[in-house]
């Protein structure tokens, strides 16, 4: 395995030798010059390696793989190289995240001949059968619905030469492990290239990556991201009853956007109902709700319709939404990493942000090892003064 962690001198991309289609489509996109991330990855991604890429998501790692991908397909249709069936297969975690890969493919993707479709549940199969018809470059999907079309025999896989696994780390489930072995005989014999994507890479994860991906060039960049130097953290001691009155009052002090997660599908419910009631702007995100609603309850956060999204923490990790000005975990995650990801919804993109947690006082020990993690102190404050 080739490890490539070494500092790389800032390079544009231009000098990565991507298209002059997708060179327009990052500027279009506001991409003014290579994350790390992406300065690592393309280039070996390109020559058709396998890459491992270890960072949290904030590091730019869609486009890194994206845009290889691209390039690849336009250098593919230029040479009259067209498959039946799709060419290239994103897999992700969630609905969220494949919506998410799905639109970057097709913004970079915007002025090159090539189609994405989502495959994933929560939507009628017969409409995601349509959409397939007039054929397909790129799938983005959620293992279960793809393996459902896969072995109906209503999409053919076996000419997929790029597979990414996007949050692995997230799809180590025994049941995506059966997807995988059920998917991997559909697969063409020889293997496609794969990028492999995970925040860390424990041994259970690292045993995936070497069942999936054949001598990767080994990619890992500590995002700043990962302890955010920007996010102002702090807690309050808060009984369980007291836990919606204090919420309420602390959404008082911010007029920016704001995600409270809370641990149960159930109790998003009921906070956001009760948050609703007293005035506030809100939409709830969990697994309970359809798809549409989901979808729809997204839309209306990131496009400011509402103010406040409560979720638990399927939005935790890599959804990517601009200017979250606040974080509050009107419960504590149950794990230093999950924290850190929940908080890392805001101070995005060099902003800064503040993480709001209420703790009981019973879970007085988890700050502790919040702040060991993060490095950071979390200053205890009150409702009435949450950003002293
Ligand atoms: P990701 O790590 O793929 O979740 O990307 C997170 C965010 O980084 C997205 O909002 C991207 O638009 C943004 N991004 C990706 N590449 C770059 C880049 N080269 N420069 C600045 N922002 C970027």
């Amino acid at each position: 395995m080739t490890i490539s962690n070494v500092p790389t001198p800032s390079v544009s991309f231009e000098a990565l030798g991507l298209n002059e289609a997708l060179l327009a489509a990052v500027e279009s996109a506001g991409l003014k010059k290579p994350s790390l991330i992406q300065t690592r990855a393309i280039p070996p991604l390109l020559r058709g390696k396998d890459v491992l890429i270890a960072s949290q998501t904030g590091s730019g790692k869609t486009a890194a793989f994206v845009l290889p991908m691209l390039e690849a397909l336009a250098r593919r249709k230029e040479q009259g190289l067209e498959t039946q069936g799709p060419w290239a297969l994103i897999l992700e975690p969630t609905r969220e995240l494949a919506a998410q890969a799905a639109a970057v493919c097709r913004q970079l993707g915007r002025r090159l001949p090539i189609k994405t479709r989502v495959i994933c549940g929560g939507t009628p199969r017969e409409q995601q059968l349509r959409g397939l018809e007039d054929g397909v470059d790129i799938i983005v999907a959620t293992h279960g619905r793809l393996l459902d079309l896969v072995v109906q025999g209503d999409l053919v896989i076996d000419q997929i030469g790029y597979l990414v696994l996007d949050e692995a780390d997230r799809l180590l489930d025994d049941e995506f492990t059966e997807s995988m072995t059920a998917l991997s005989t559909h697969f063409p014999d020889i293997q496609p290239q794969t990028v492999f994507c995970s925040a860390t890479l424990p041994e259970p994860v690292m045993a995936l990556a070497k069942r999936v991906t054949q001598d990767p060039v080994r990619i890992e960049v500590e995002t700043e991201d990962a302890t955010p130097q920007r996010i102002r953290q702090r807690a309050l001691f808060v009984t369980k009853d007291d836990k919606v009155a204090v919420t309420k009052k602390l959404l008082g002090h911010f007029t920016g956007r704001t995600m409270v997660f809370v641990q149960t599908k159930q109790g998003a419910e009921t906070l956001g109902r009760s948050l609703a009631r007293s005035g506030l702007s809100v939409e709830t995100l969990h697994g309970d709700r359809t798809q549409g609603a989901r979808a729809r309850a997204l839309t209306r956060f990131r496009e400011g319709q509402v103010q406040v999204l409560v979720t638990t923490d399927i939005a935790a990790r890599g959804i990517d939404i601009p200017d979250v000005e606040c974080v509050i975990n009107a419960d504590m995650p149950t794990s230093v990493p999950a924290y850190i990801h929940r908080i890392g919804r805001t101070a995005r993109a060099g902003k800064r942000g503040i993480a709001l947690t209420l703790l009981d006082p019973q879970e007085r020990h988890l700050l502790r090892d919040v702040e060991k993690e993060t490095g950071q102190r979390v200053r205890i404050v009150t409702e009435d003064a949450p950003d002293r």
